[in-house]
């Protein structure tokens, strides 16, 4: 029997990550742990958003023609560049998985992103073993199943006096959290999209970025209805060996200018890699931090505005009444700004890396979800967690409030109080004997089982 460094390093791992930064980076970091364990990795990525290979000298990478050069890759048209990414990406990932077959190399399986669906299908017509990486609240998967039993009770649509309606048996949603209108006819593209990713086909097992305690409850609905091993490995970040793997230049400067304020004082503000306010909403954004008169560290993504550039949006005067206590950036190194100890809160859409970054470093939250999974996420960590504050909409006076009562006020220390308290839930999670640790050591054991 070899050991480790024998025959489980010669086991390949193929990792195929999906091309938008939340998704690429919980994939890389799962094959920073993999090989850690002994595996060799190969990530097949495309040609778009592709990983910067010198990074990972440990990893072998392949990058896979998208024919994405030209096309809209911009928030509005996501859905149709994930399409043509599984339509594209097929047969060059089959031709070259063949070929390693035919060379003997040993693939161990096909670990995949849940939206690149290619390398499933091209994973079960070799007979290959594949299992999907989920990076994300498993109440979010849950609510499709809520959705559809919904629709079969002929509940959708609702009228709109319901939106702020418990939904009945799965507190604390709202009607309003699903992650699709409620109140009208849906579109059967939307429909197709939520049941395709609802269907798991061939996967051997659900590897989850998340905490098995704090997600346990939908992840019990959920294996009754993918009867696969589930393993919570999260947060992969924790677990990981530290690499970089942000697709933008992060502005380590705001470390040092954080160095200089005091403990717990600073907000810090981003809206994550995707979504997008206009313009009017950047400006209240803009005045309501500014009024709040609380230290900030503002992450304006040039994209954050659908065509233009976000920090050329923002008021001069702004800019000039807050330059003694304010820095903005375009993109920070989040992870290390969360675990400065000068930021004291973080006011966020509640993107599900972003959420677990900040529970694992203790800073409770100013939620304001903008898409997709980020409603259910922030009524998570307000409702369920109670470690964040729920922002109704992007005004400035209720920004001002909001901030300052998360910061200063006497409720935002209980809640500070319940995020430190989850941050050592989290930190018992990931270290020895704790369920993601031992869910980590049974995935091991699983994938090598999986290649005899
Ligand atoms: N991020 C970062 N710098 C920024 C803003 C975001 O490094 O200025 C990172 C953040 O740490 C997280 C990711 O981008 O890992 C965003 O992922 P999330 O799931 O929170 O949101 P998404 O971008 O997918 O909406």
């Amino acid at each position: 029997m070899e050991t480790s460094s024998g025959l489980e390093r010669r086991r390949r791992v193929v990792l195929v990550p999906c091309p938008f930064q939340g998704h690429i980076t919980p994939m890389l970091q799962l094959g920073a742990i993999l090989h850690s364990k002994g595996f060799s990795i190969l990530v097949a990525h495309t040609k778009f958003n592709s990983p910067n290979p010198s990074n990972y000298p440990h990893f072998t990478f392949l990058t896979l023609p998208d024919n994405l050069d030209g096309f809209d890759t911009s928030f509005d048209n996501l859905v149709n560049a994930i399409s043509v990414i599984n339509t594209n990406c097929e047969a060059p990932f089959e031709e070259h998985m063949v070929q390693m077959v035919a060379e003997e190399e040993q693939v161990a399986c096909i670990i995949y992103d849940s939206i690149v669906k290619f390398a499933e299908v091209v994973a079960d017509r070799l007979k290959l073993p594949s299992i999907v990486l989920r990076n994300i609240n498993a109440a979010y998967m849950h609510s499709h199943l809520v959705i559809f039993k919904l629709l079969a009770e002929n509940l959708i649509p609702l009228p709109e006096s319901q939106l702020h309606a418990a939904i009945p048996g799965v507190h604390p949603l709202r009607y309003k959290d699903l992650p699709l209108p409620a109140t009208i006819e849906i579109p059967q593209n939307v429909l197709d999209f939520q049941r395709s990713d609802m269907d798991i086909r061939s996967s051997s097992a659900v590897i989850w970025n998340n905490i098995d305690q704090l997600d346990h409850w939908p992840l019990q609905q959920l294996q009754q209805h993918w009867p696969v091993p589930f393993f919570s490995i999260g947060p992969l970040h924790k677990m990981a060996p530290d690499i970089p793997t942000s697709l933008l230049e992060e502005e380590n400067n705001c470390l040092s200018w954080l160095d200089k304020q005091a403990p717990n004082s600073v907000i810090y503000v981003s809206l994550g890699s995707l979504a997008i306010i206009d313009e009017k909403e950047l400006i209240e954004m803009a005045w309501g931090l500014a009024k709040s008169e609380q230290p900030f560290l503002w992450a304006v993504r040039p994209s954050l505005l659908n065509g233009s550039d976000a920090m050329k949006s923002l008021p001069e005067d702004f800019i000039k009444n807050t330059r003694e206590r304010g820095l903005v950036v375009k993109w920070a190194p989040q992870k290390k700004v969360l675990a400065h100890p000068a930021v004291g809160g973080f006011f966020t859409h509640c993107g599900w890396n972003s959420t677990l970054e900040s529970m694992c470093e203790g800073v409770p939250l100013v939620c304001r979800p903008c898409l997709v999974d980020q409603w259910i996420n922030a009524r998570y960590l307000t409702h369920v967690w109670r470690v964040g504050i729920e922002l109704e909409n992007l005004q400035q006076i209720t920004i001002e409030n909001a901030v300052r009562s998360l910061m200063v006020s006497e409720e935002g220390e209980v809640i500070r109080q319940r995020a430190f308290n989850m941050k050592q839930e989290v930190d018992r999670c990931i270290n020895e004997g704790g369920s993601s640790h031992e869910a980590l050591n049974r995935l091991v054991e699983f994938i090598i089982s999986l290649s005899g």
